[in-house]
């Protein structure tokens, strides 16, 4: 079957006003990047309620659906023929052999449905409908028609040319990312802020992150994961900004100052510090982590208090209901998980404590923190001048 064109819908950017252009724009953006890697020719609008993608001759069918699969905002898929003559000759004729090809001899109960973009075609919708149900009824004695629940539903689009269509692959969902502007990523080597990421950005925000390693406690391999992760979500947010911070003088500077059982909260604490600067550097408008209530000590309710006290953007954390198990289930959908649990060591597991303290007070931790004053000011501003950049592209 040679499909020459895909019918794109959309679920919620559809009920956004006035600000629905942009929204459709942002949805084509993406979509013409996909393609544009894919084969030249692709011809991508805006049509009433929908995106319109016309393909060229010759283009790989699965690459191009798998591609449109990974763009938010993207409802379903539904590839169509294209029938340049829409007179009603040619168009009862294409969508028999359409239905020929595309079934070959199988019965199914069948109900068509018309929508006609051009007002000017000589034959009202309604009758499209009865009159196509007829043609292929006659032509095809094995199907049956069933008005109220039909195994296949038959699409006439009339445009200036007409477009038909009966399957719908399930997109992604969400919203095309640039459409709810930017955030900053917390991104480890784990299992949980990759998804993270890809659930913000599912939203339509794009995303950059900032990963925090102790080289030479952390090796170049868990440094070069991160990177890997962060490629493999951009497949889904965009091109993202690595900000790798040299974190290693900061952890040893609280190693040596305070209490080794609250080196996790107060790390964690400078961490939301040193993002914030780079979110701002970045206009980004929130933090994003992969913290999830209860998932390990430092994400107690108090140890989440006592991270989010330092900071002053908003914090997003779309996992925080989530059990380990979804976030799996979600990792493994997005192709991150074989990456996650590769076994290279962290930032935050290498120093820390037995006995991590699983109830902070944020009375005690500000008294700990107040040890690193005169020392931690400059390590941090160390950290953040050699900052490494790394742009993911796509
Ligand atoms: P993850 O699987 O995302 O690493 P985790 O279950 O290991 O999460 P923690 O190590 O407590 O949990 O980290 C909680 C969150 O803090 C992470 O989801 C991430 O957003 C952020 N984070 C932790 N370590 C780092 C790091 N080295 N660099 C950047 N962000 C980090
Ligand atoms: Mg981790």
């Amino acid at each position: 079957m040679k499909y020459r064109a895909l019918l794109i819908k959309y679920a919620e950017i559809g009920i956004k006003g006035q600000n629905r252009y942009v929204f459709e724009d942002a949805l084509c953006d993406r979509i013409r990047g996909k393609l544009k890697k894919i084969a030249e020719g692709f011809v991508c609008t805006r049509e009433q309620g929908r995106i319109l993608v016309e393909c060229p001759e010759e283009y790989d069918y699965d690459d191009t659906v798998n591609a449109i699969k990974t763009v938010f905002g993207v409802w379903a898929i539904c590839p169509a023929i294209v029938i340049e003559d829409a007179s009603w000759e040619s168009l009862t004729k294409n969508t028999g052999d359409f239905v020929e090809e595309r079934f070959k001899g199988e019965s199914f109960t069948f109900k068509v449905f018309a929508r006609r973009s051009d007002k000017r075609y000589p034959i009202e919708t309604p009758e499209i409908c009865s009159r196509m149900g007829d043609y292929l009824l006659n032509r095809f004695p094995e199907l049956k028609v069933d008005v109220h629940e039909p195994e296949v539903k038959l699409q006439v689009e009339i445009r200036n040319k007409a477009y038909v269509f009966c399957d719908t692959i399930p997109g992604p969902g969400g919203m095309p990312v640039g459409a709810n502007g930017r955030a900053m990523l917390l991104l480890s080597g784990g299992i949980d802020s990759p998804v993270a990421g890809y659930m913000i950005a599912k939203r339509g925000v794009y995303i950059d992150a900032v990963y925090f390693h102790a080289p030479p406690y952390t090796s170049e391999r868990a440094k070069q994961k991160v990177v890997d992760l962060a490629k493999l979500i951009s497949v889904y947010t965009g091109p993202i900004r690595l900000h790798v911070v040299n974190f290693t003088d900061v952890q040893l500077a609280i190693i040596e100052k305070c209490p080794r059982e609250e080196l996790t909260i107060i790390m964690r604490r400078y961490m939301m510090r040193i993002a914030e600067h780079f979110a701002g550097q970045r206009k980004a408008l929130g933090l994003v982590t992969g913290e999830s209530i209860g998932q390990v000590a430092s994400q107690t309710m108090q140890g989440l208090a006592a991270t989010n006290a330092v900071c002053t953007m908003p914090v997003y954390r779309p996992l925080i209901a989530f059990d380990k198990q979804d976030i799996v289930d979600i990792s493994l959908k997005i192709n991150t998980y074989e990456t996650s649990i590769e076994p290279y060591e962290d930032c935050c597991t290498i120093f820390v404590a037995k006995h991590p303290k699983t109830k902070p007070r944020i009375e005690v931790i500000e008294r700990s923190e107040r040890k690193l004053e005169g020392v931690i000011e400059e390590l941090v501003e160390k950290a953040i001048e050699t900052v490494e950049i790394i742009d993911i592209a796509e």
